[in-house]
């Protein structure tokens, strides 16, 4: 497949996500209040929203500037924990990735690895923690398996997809340990976290629109 995404393809991708977002208002903002305070989809919803209004500002910029804008823009826009932490996401990202001019299939790895690492290193969390890194570690280690086996790239980006949504799936078991949920009694247990529903949504979303992308290089 060999794809090469620019930042006018990731500035359109998060146009994607955002309309998909939207569409998910009812569903994440019940599994928020189940465990949570019900406002995580706005928080999302309003981030994704304004990224949505500076799309040709970001389709403009190099890659590490349009990542850094990325999570300046979540972080000052979104209120609760997950601007914070996509903000802290985004801006290693932008460092990891401080010279790279599109982002190849050993470049996503760079970016979502460091979006991990930034996610982990703020919030102070694990996965197993029943949060977003539940769906985020588990697209990062496949990648990172299946580019060391120099898997097909179509196979790859399916198999990111796969767990993430699996990952998410997972914390419905899980006992929270951070964020909101580990302050109930059962520590949301029988719920899934929203944060990492949200997280395999955006995860998804880039998969297939890296898909599509590839199917025309
Ligand atoms: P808030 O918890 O401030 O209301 P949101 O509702 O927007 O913020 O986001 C909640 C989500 O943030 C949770 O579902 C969880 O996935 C994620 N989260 C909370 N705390 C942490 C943490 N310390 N590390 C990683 N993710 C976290
Ligand atoms: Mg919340």
């Amino acid at each position: 497949m060999g794809f090469k995404l620019t930042s006018k393809d990731y500035a359109d991708y998060l146009n994607r996500v955002t309309d998909f977002l939207a569409t998910k208002k009812d569903y994440i903002t019940d599994l928020d209040s189940a465990t949570g305070d019900g406002d995580h989809w706005a928080n999302m919803n309003q981030g994704f929203q304004k990224l949505k209004e500076k799309h040709d500002i970001l389709a403009s910029q190099s890659i590490p500037k349009m990542l850094l804008d990325t999570g300046m823009t979540l972080m000052s826009t979104i209120g609760g924990s997950s601007g914070v932490l996509y903000g802290s996401g985004y801006m290693s990202a932008s460092k990891a990735l401080n010279e790279a001019e599109y982002i190849d299939i050993d470049n996503l790895y760079v970016l979502l690895n460091s979006m991990l690492k930034g996610i982990m290193d703020r919030g102070d969390a694990v996965p197993g923690y029943k949060t977003m890194i539940d769906a985020l570690y588990p697209a990062v280690s496949v990648l990172k398996h299946d580019l060391d086996n120099h898997e097909d790239e179509t196979k790859t980006l399916n198999d990111v997809k796969q767990v993430a949504v699996e990952g998410a799936e997972k914390t419905r078991d899980m006992e929270s340990v951070k964020g909101r949920a580990s302050y109930q009694l059962n520590k949301g247990v029988g719920h899934l976290d929203p944060g990492a529903v949200t997280m395999s949504y955006l995860i998804v979303e880039l998969m297939d629109y890296t898909l599509e992308r590839g199917k025309q290089v």
